[in-house]
């Protein structure tokens, strides 16, 4: 666990301060990031289609409509606008989202741009308080990254420069505009960096309370509740990529025999030394690692089990004995050891899930009756896995 923890701490430090987080977490701040961002650039986006057909009636109407305005507006704008409406209602699109959310800021920028300036040299300076306006947005309202609003803002702003040098406004104009700029610019950049900064933080913090809560306290090790949850998930991912999946289920032999001799105390420390061989066995991104409740633990391995799916549980089994635990209560070893059942199922649709734990389980059984510190692999080839044999029901059958 705590390994985990400080691997979010480390997340956040190069984090704070450049607006950055590793890859694996970056990817997941950017998703929730923009997806908090659709409520306030919906009603912009559809507002600003709105307005594109408003000002072509204007200007149909005022006979001052030009091709190059027109192509502008429908062949470019508008398409980028919906584009990016639509990018926001469609999953897992957030990336093309941000980038065409970060073409459109720059388009109605620099429209306004345009306005800005032909209104100024036509003695109208007013229309300068929108360009400003839009700056902010752009900064403070689209929910932006830092870095695209810089890029976006400092291009609207030169732009509205080059027009004021180009067509040589008055030098008080320049002035009182060029300031107004720079310093929209500085507040709206130390307002969107800190703003950007201070959601990073909340999105750790909450991400380890969340962490925190699906952990075994004990061992730092999921708990079952999110064993429930992730076994779900992948069960269905490999039925989507017709991929195995291997199943384990591990319990410490005689451990009650353990407790009574060495004391709970050491029963926790040997509890915890053997959640990190566990660990240690689920190496790969899709893997993972449970306690299952007690002194048993689950570990799901994800693909085609030639690969691993034998000697992983072997590994498993072997790494725990030469922790060499003294274990003097065991009638199975002079060590503390355990006994592994592994179910290796390729779900399809005739299989459950349920069904492929039980197999799981009844391989754990097995490899109890049969004597304890080994492991029972049991595959599933055929279309469907018995039900109705848990070792609850067996024992009491037994008893
Ligand atoms: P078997 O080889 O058949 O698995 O026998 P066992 O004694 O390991 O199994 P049993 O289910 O009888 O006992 C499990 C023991 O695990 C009982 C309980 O005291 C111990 N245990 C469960 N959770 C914890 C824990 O968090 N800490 C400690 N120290 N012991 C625990
Ligand atoms: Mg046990
Ligand atoms: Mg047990």
């Amino acid at each position: 666990m705590t390994q985990h923890l400080n691997s979010l701490v480390t997340e956040r430090r190069p984090g704070m301060f450049r607006l950055r987080f590793g890859q694996f977490v970056e990817g997941e701040f950017r998703r929730v990031y923009a997806e908090s961002s659709y409520p306030k650039t919906r009603p912009i986006l559809v507002s600003g289609a709105a307005a594109i057909f408003i000002a072509l009636i204007f200007a149909v109407m005022e006979d001052n409509l030009s091709w190059q305005t027109t192509a502008f507006m429908l062949g470019v704008l508008l398409p980028t606008l919906m584009a990016t409406l639509v990018m926001s209602y469609k999953e897992g699109s957030h990336g093309a989202y941000q980038m065409l959310l970060a073409l459109t800021a720059l388009w109605i920028g620099l429209v306004c741009t345009s306005i800005t300036v032909r209104a100024s040299l036509t003695g109208a300076p007013y229309y300068f308080g929108a360009e400003v306006a839009w700056i902010f947005v752009v900064w403070l309202v689209l929910g932006l990254h830092f870095w695209n609003a810089a890029l976006i803002a400092v291009s609207i702003s030169t732009t509205y420069a080059w027009g004021m040098l180009n067509w040589q406004f008055p030098l008080p104009e320049v002035v009182f505009s060029g300031l107004t700029l720079l310093a929209v610019n500085v507040i709206g950049a130390y307002c969107c960096f800190k703003l950007e900064s201070a959601v990073r933080q909340s999105f750790l913090e909450s991400r380890m309370l969340n962490d925190l809560a699906e952990r075994d306290g004990l061992t730092g090790l999921y708990n079952r509740r999110r064993y429930d949850k992730d076994v779900e998930k992948l069960w269905r991912q490999s039925r989507r990529d017709q991929s195995q999946l291997t199943l384990l289920l591990v319990d410490i032999d005689h451990f009650k025999g353990f407790n009574d001799l060495y004391g709970h105390q050491a029963g926790d420390d040997a509890l915890k030394r053997v959640a990190e061989v566990i660990a240690m066995c689920a190496q790969r991104p899709l893997d993972f690692a449970a306690r299952f409740g007690g002194e048993e633990f689950a570990l799901v391995l994800y693909g085609p089990a030639q690969d691993f799916g034998r000697e992983i549980p072997e590994m498993l089994r072997r790494s725990v004995e030469e922790l060499r635990i003294p274990h003097a209560e065991s009638t199975t070893s002079a060590w503390l050891t355990v006994s592994v059942g592994v179910a290796i199922v390729s779900p399809g649709n005739e299989r459950s899930l349920a069904g492929a734990i039980q197999l799981a389980d009844e391989a754990l059984y097995q490899a109890k009756e049969e004597g304890r510190n080994r492991v029972v692999v049991k595959e599933s080839k055929s279309a469907h896995i018995q039900t109705g044999r848990f070792r609850a029901a067996r024992m009491q059958a037994s008893g």
